[in-house]
């Protein structure tokens, strides 16, 4: 029976993912959850796994539903771009799937609930925002879901790293569908969260998979230095193959991308349209090296990644280990090294305070949106609205970084989302028949080309709105992107195809009216503890690297601090695994063997000591990073000039500071562009100590949307 079972479960495995095995863990859950058989009413178990990021989370959902005949999920994730890309992989494998987020109309969401009650779609992504709405909660229980999965399962815990209140109301859901078990699925839960969201989702008799959170290949390492930079260069001169640089930041990330791109060891555009192209050009191996902030990486599917260097002390150990895991998923060997300077630390403490503005300031913030957006009380329930929140700020004379604090404080109160700009890619539906199609191409042959490319690239495209990705047809098409851009629109004049250009402006997006004020709770799980989280797993992710608790507070980790002990031991200590044996391979173990000293040293760690041919090459780039540090420490820090002997007019040193330098600058810009409406000729000359960063700025600014320049050079706001 049993052996039946699994057999069947293996020809699914073989049928869609064409893999011959289980990874570890995955059999056990599915199993799980799957119960006794795959036909008639599900018999399951509610499930928890905790699994690393990358080692098959999707499939622990996906199969069980595939290996039934009638098998349907209902997938809450809170991640909209991994909802899409899990959509556009499954579609890839021939299955049917929706995702309903809050970039969506009412109508596409109408549309798209009624496909899963009537159509023969096997998997609905839901935002947990979306829960709520009558819409779903009456077809959830006639779409006869055979598994509820819960994506990020950790979201539901308010002691959790990412609690989201609206992940409450899945317990809600679980009672509209009594008979679905529940697969609640987290890569990061310590024994407190595991307990918590067992209570929370009501998994009464559940059962807890762990997968060790191992990564054997991964050499751990951690570098206190004041020269980021040079040890960033030493790796990627010292390890071939493919990395991962993270920054804070996307200003950072262009900062750092610039100054790599000086060095000659990286080519990328620095343009948010580029982004998609370097991206692209990155995971097919033409371009080495990946600048990008935490947000990168997910859905990636690039296995041979040797180094992941973190350039900023990451929010908790959860990130940590979830990006710099990242490296080596072909299970060769890989680096990951966390690099801090001196003032990290202290910057974190400023960064945690920045973080949570007052009450009072909050409560004006809501407001202020509201008035902004002319939404009296009592209104603005399930809408969302177009969101530029610079122009808010600059109405109401409010700092960025606050309002955009305030906001996320809200958000965590359940009163407003805000949605990432590049949740919004362009969608494309054709409105023509086939054989209309067809004689047009016939008619204009100037079309046919890009529409063949279209219908290849994009199947499903006559019976439903596509994300289409302009980019991607541009290097396909062999077209340029304007042009890509140009031709949809004639398609749309011809009314050949529904279009929808890709947006920029953010969307904030209401799950409830607009209250009163003085109405408005903000709980102290969303503030005063949050903030104390926040800090205590600050205070963590600087224990992992060996700086104890400090300022922070202590005994956090409760055994040694990292730096005492193999980096593997305390990551897997951390996340509840009881008797973790050595690495052998991270900085503490190797400069235990005695092979390396724990200096910054180049060293076997970093990969740099493994053959002397490439020990030898860090020399190189040793002498000019010191250099390099001349052009640090000017007030501004970006108009500076001094870079002796040396032929360029500026040296930048990148380093995690300059992220907020470079918004003051983008802000100073930006004043400028509001003050006089110059010409870009213009504003270089008043800028003239840096006509480099003034230029970049102008091109974030563009990119970002802020401002346009119009055919006669004039800037002015958009
Ligand atoms: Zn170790």
């Amino acid at each position: 029976m049993m052996r039946e079972l699994t057999d069947k479960l293996r020809a699914t495995l073989r049928k869609y993912w064409r893999y011959e095995g289980f990874r570890p863990g995955q059999l056990e859950t599915i199993l799980s959850v799957v119960g006794s058989s795959l036909e008639g009413p599900p018999t399951g178990r509610d499930t928890l796994s905790l699994m690393p990021t990358g080692a098959g989370k999707s499939l622990l959902y996906q199969l069980p539903t595939m290996a039934r005949k009638d098998g349907f999920c209902v997938v809450v994730t809170p991640l909209i771009a991994l909802m899409k890309d899990q959509v556009d992989k499954l579609r890839a494998r021939g299955i049917s799937a929706v995702a309903v987020h809050s970039g969506m109309t009412p109508d596409q969401i109408d549309a798209a609930l009624d496909n899963c009650v009537y159509g023969d779609v096997r998997f609905l992504y839901v935002a947990p925002e979306r829960l709520a709405s009558e819409m779903f909660r009456l077809r959830l229980p006639r779409m006869n879901p055979t598994l509820l999965a819960i994506d990020e399962a950790h979201c539901i815990s308010q002691w959790g790293y990412d609690f989201r209140p609206s992940y409450l109301r899945i317990a809600e859901i679980r009672a509209l569908i009594p008979a679905t078990p529940v697969l609640a699925l987290t890569a990061s839960a310590t024994e407190q969260v595991v307990e918590d969201i067992m209570a929370q989702l009501k998994m009464v008799g559940g059962k807890v998979v762990r997968t060790s959170f191992e990564r054997p290949n991964l050499s751990y390492s951690v570098r206190k230095v004041e020269d980021k930079g040079g040890q960033l260069m030493r790796v990627i001169e010292g390890v071939p193959g493919a990395g991962i640089v993270y920054v804070r930041t996307r200003a950072g990330v262009e900062q750092l991308a610039a100054w790599l791109a000086e060095k000659g060891v990286y080519h990328g555009g620095m343009q948010a349209g580029e982004r998609t192209l370097r991206q692209e050009e990155w995971t097919s191996d033409k371009k080495r090296i990946m600048v990008a902030t935490n947000a990168f990486g997910m859905g990636i599917d690039k296995a041979d990644v040797r180094f992941v260097v973190h350039w900023s002390v990451p929010d908790s150990v959860e990130n940590y280990y979830q990006e710099s895991g990242r490296a080596g998923r072909d299970g060769q060997r890989a680096y990951c090294l966390l690099l801090l300077s001196p003032d990290d630390r202290s910057r974190a403490v400023n960064r945690l305070e920045a973080e949570f503005p007052s009450l009072e300031t909050i409560k004006q913030v809501y407001e202020l949106i509201f008035n902004y957006l002319q939404v009296g009380i009592g209104e603005g329930r399930d809408y969302s609205f177009d969101f530029n929140v610079f122009d808010f700020c600059h109405v109401n004379k409010l700092f960025t970084w606050t309002a955009l604090n305030a906001i996320r404080i809200l958000q965590s109160n359940g009163y407003m989302v805000l949605t990432d700009e590049s949740d919004h890619p362009a969608r494309v539906m054709f409105c023509v028949s086939r054989d209309d199609l067809y004689r047009l191409r016939i008619e204009r042959d100037d079309l046919d080309h890009f529409l063949r490319t279209i219908m290849r690239m994009y199947n499903g495209i006559f019976t439903e709105f596509r994300s289409v990705d302009e980019q991607e047809i541009a290097s396909v098409s062999g077209y340029t992107v304007d042009r890509v851009k140009e031709l949809f629109k004639t398609l749309w004049q011809l009314r050949v195809i529904r279009y929808i250009p890709s947006r920029r402006t953010p969307l904030l997006f209401f799950p409830m009216e607009r209250l009163p004020v003085e109405d408005v709770y903000i709980a102290p799980n969303t503030y005063t503890i949050r903030k104390e989280l926040a800090v205590s797993r600050s205070a963590q992710i600087f224990d992992y690297a060996g700086e104890g608790g400090g300022d922070f507070g202590s005994g956090v980790h409760g055994g040694k601090s990292g730096g005492e002990e193999c980096r593997s031991v305390w990551l897997r200590r951390y996340f509840g695994e009881a008797d973790p044996q050595e690495c052998g391979v991270c900085d503490v173990c190797l400069s235990r063997r005695g092979k390396a000293a724990p200096s910054d040293e180049c060293d076997e760690s970093v990969g740099c000591g493994e053959g002397t041919e490439l020990a030898g090459r860090q020399e190189v780039a040793r002498p000019e990073d010191r250099q390099s540090q001349d052009g640090i420490g000017s007030p501004e820090g970006l108009r500076t000039g001094g870079s002796e002997g040396s032929s360029r007019p500026m040296t930048r040193r990148p380093q995690d500071g300059f992220a907020v330098r470079v918004r003051f600058s983008e802000q100073a810009v930006l004043d400028v562009i509001r003050e006089r409406k110059p010409t870009v000729k213009q504003l270089v000359a008043m800028f003239a100590a840096d006509p480099d960063r003034v230029l970049d700025s102008l091109d974030s600014l563009v990119a970002e949307g802020w401002v346009v320049i119009d055919a006669t050079g004039i800037i002015n706001l958009s």
